[in-house]
């Protein structure tokens, strides 16, 4: 691996990086995913995903199983369990450390993703698999006949406080504001949903815990009163943040770093593309990762053609 130079390598395999291997590969375009756990992506974690188009109704987890052997058709270097340690996107030949292999690449297309952001509140990094869980459709089978709370007043929040009703006797959503950002027929099934009680104007500011989660602290934003409430799980979708710590010295990010590009998925460095959850987009979505990775694979080709031909003259 030492000395091979890669047309493109794709940091990260979820839909976007997945995406962005099939188009390559179809203009023949030699590519690698270097991935850090399993194939697949985020996604693999939603309940059900009902606006990816033409599909109707589909679980995070069969759908990327559907994407994964899609790409797999096209006989894509897989490098999955590869965590990065280091990379270097400024020179000419790319180089990306893991521990495993140093991969050398022309171009680089970013697709690392986001991740869970945290409450930052006493008791929650310590309860982490003792109630606390930021994955309902992995852990909320533990919880049949119990009390879970969900905080946030998105999609995510929304969605996998309905999929925890299947389990739980009671779920709380307990939100800061008095109004919901999730769809509105997302809201409309909370709403009707009888097994679901709203907290709103309520922010968390402790988890207690013995040998596991008992109860969650909340302050009313308006009052300032403190309460609390019992409960076995407290799931925390209060949004993401980019997995784009490796890259932030090199490629230009928003305040939230969040990795800047063009229309055609361009960063501020010359062959080095982000696309999905990891750039600076108004929509983070399935279908739209998968719409950032085709114009990532097609620009990038068309990249590595150029240099190609400006090395021949
Ligand atoms: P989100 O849409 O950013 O919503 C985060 C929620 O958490 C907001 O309601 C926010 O309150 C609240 N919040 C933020 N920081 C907080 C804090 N420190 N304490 C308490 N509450 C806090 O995040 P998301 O729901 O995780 O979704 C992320 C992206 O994925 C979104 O673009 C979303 O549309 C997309 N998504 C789509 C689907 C779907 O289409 N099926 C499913 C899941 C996710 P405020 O409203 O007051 O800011």
């Amino acid at each position: 691996m030492q000395d091979k130079i890669f047309d493109c390598v794709i940091l990260g395999g979820g839909p976007a990086g997945l995406s962005a291997a099939l188009y390559l590969r179809r203009a023949n375009v030699d590519c690698a995913i270097v991935e850090k756990s399993a194939l697949g992506g985020t996604p693999t974690n939603y309940c059900e995903i009902e606006n990816y188009l033409g599909l109707g109704r589909v679980s995070g987890f069969e759908l990327c199983e559907k994407f994964e052997e899609h790409v797999d058709n096209f006989d894509v270097k897989k490098f999955p369990f590869e965590e990065i340690e280091s990379v270097d996107l400024v020179s000419p030949i790319k180089k990306i450390v893991t521990k495993e292999n140093t991969f050398l690449a022309r171009s680089v297309i970013i697709a690392t993703g986001a991740k869970p952001k945290k409450l930052n509140i006493k008791g929650e990094a310590e309860n982490v698999g003792k109630g606390v869980s930021y994955c309902a459709v992995c852990d909320g089978a533990f919880y049949k006949d119990k009390i879970v709370c969900v905080i946030g007043g998105g999609n995510s929040a929304l969605e996998e406080a309905l999929y925890l009703t299947k389990f739980a006797k009671k779920v709380y959503i307990v939100h800061r504001r008095d109004k919901f950002r999730a769809d509105d027929i997302i809201q409309k099934r909370v709403f009707e949903n009888k097994k679901i009680e709203l907290l709103l104007d309520y922010s968390p500011v402790e988890i207690i815990a013995k040998e596991k989660v008992e109860v969650i602290k909340l302050q009313n934003v308006q009052t300032l009163k403190i309460k609390e409430y019992k409960t076995d799980g407290i799931f925390p979708y209060i949004g993401l943040e980019p997995n784009s710590e490796l890259f932030s010295a090199q490629v230009e990010e928003d305040k939230n770093g969040f990795i800047l590009t063009d229309g055609a998925m361009k960063t501020n460095i010359e062959g080095v593309y982000a696309v999905g959850d990891v750039r600076n987009t108004p929509l983070r979505q399935v279908i739209t990762a998968v719409s950032d990775g085709a114009i990532a694979g097609v620009e990038a080709s068309k990249y590595l053609m150029n240099i190609k031909e400006v090395v021949r003259k």
